[in-house]
């Protein structure tokens, strides 16, 4: 019954997580619970279990520990505070919601039903609230957090030739100038001619979500990540995102004699909606 106890009182104290993974973990629970009472006791807790066993993430991950030390708990049939802990230890090791589902769905064929219903009784809150306390990410912050290359500022040199919201992210100064645009979903430049009098011309990388570029009289051509387009001077053509989707793309100026670039006339409502069927 005693290590039902401790574990207990370990559960009181939540603040050990998260932890990076090269670091050992600091735990203070035994000896702020039973420091006094059974020192031995506090120091194997804090500096053997956890600052030795837990802390040995080269070996086994937090991630990996958390899920046998779940198993194990909920397997004894314990549903106290130490459950309530390591399930939200587990999940600040990265255990999603519907991995634990799958978890204690699956203990509960090994351990007994009723554990897991047990088990799910606590999960439930545990994770809830996580949903509660964490909204999710806008699809605008989830872009840029997937996003390699930075977003930028808002691109407001060359705001009046774009429909929409775009950013800029200058990525070298060199004697080639390679630059990031991000596009919001449904935002283009307008039709545009890269012009020279010899060499000149754009290329395109696309570097995030999904987008189009599209030459007059042509159909649109998709880019996605990955996407090289080549588009040679004197041709008048537009780039931007797909109406449901951010996008981006690098940039950079094909070297050329006396290049400039001609500004036109902004794609249409009608020209996009097409572009994207
Ligand atoms: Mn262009």
């Amino acid at each position: 019954m005693k290590h039902i106890t401790i574990y207990a009182l370990i559960a009181l104290t939540i603040n050990i997580f998260p932890i990076m993974a090269q670091d050992k973990i600091k735990q203070t629970a035994g000896r702020d619970q039973l420091g006094e009472f059974a020192p031995k006791f506090a120091q194997l807790n804090d500096d053997i279990l956890f600052g030795e066993v837990w802390s040995r993430t080269e070996e086994l991950s937090l991630r990996d520990r958390s899920l046998v030390t779940l198993t194990s708990l909920i397997s004894q049939g314990l549903t106290d505070s130490s459950l309530a802990y390591h399930l939200q230890s587990a999940r600040q090791n990265g255990i999603t919601r519907e991995e634990i589902a799958e978890i204690i769905t699956h203990i509960g064929f090994y351990a007994g039903w009723p554990k897991a219903w047990a088990a799910f009784r606590i999960a439930k809150d545990v994770w809830e609230k996580e949903s509660a306390e964490q909204p999710q990410p806008t699809p605008e912050e989830a872009f840029r957090k997937e996003m390699i290359f930075p977003v930028g500022e808002p691109n407001t040199e060359y705001a009046a030739y774009f429909t929409g919201r775009s950013w800029l992210a200058p990525l070298s100064s060199g004697p080639i100038k390679i630059s990031n645009v991000t596009f919001e979903p449904g935002c283009r430049n307008n039709w545009h001619i890269h012009k020279a009098s010899s060499g000149g011309g754009q290329m395109l990388i696309g570097t995030g979500g999904r987008g189009w570029y599209q030459e007059e009289g042509k159909p649109a051509v998709q880019i996605l990540p990955g996407t090289v387009i080549s588009i040679p001077p004197g041709v008048k053509h537009w780039h931007g995102a797909a109406s449901d989707s951010w996008f981006a793309h690098i940039a950079f100026e094909v070297p050329g004699e006396n290049a400039s670039n001609e500004w036109l006339a902004p794609v249409t409502d009608e020209e996009y909606r097409k572009a994207g069927e």
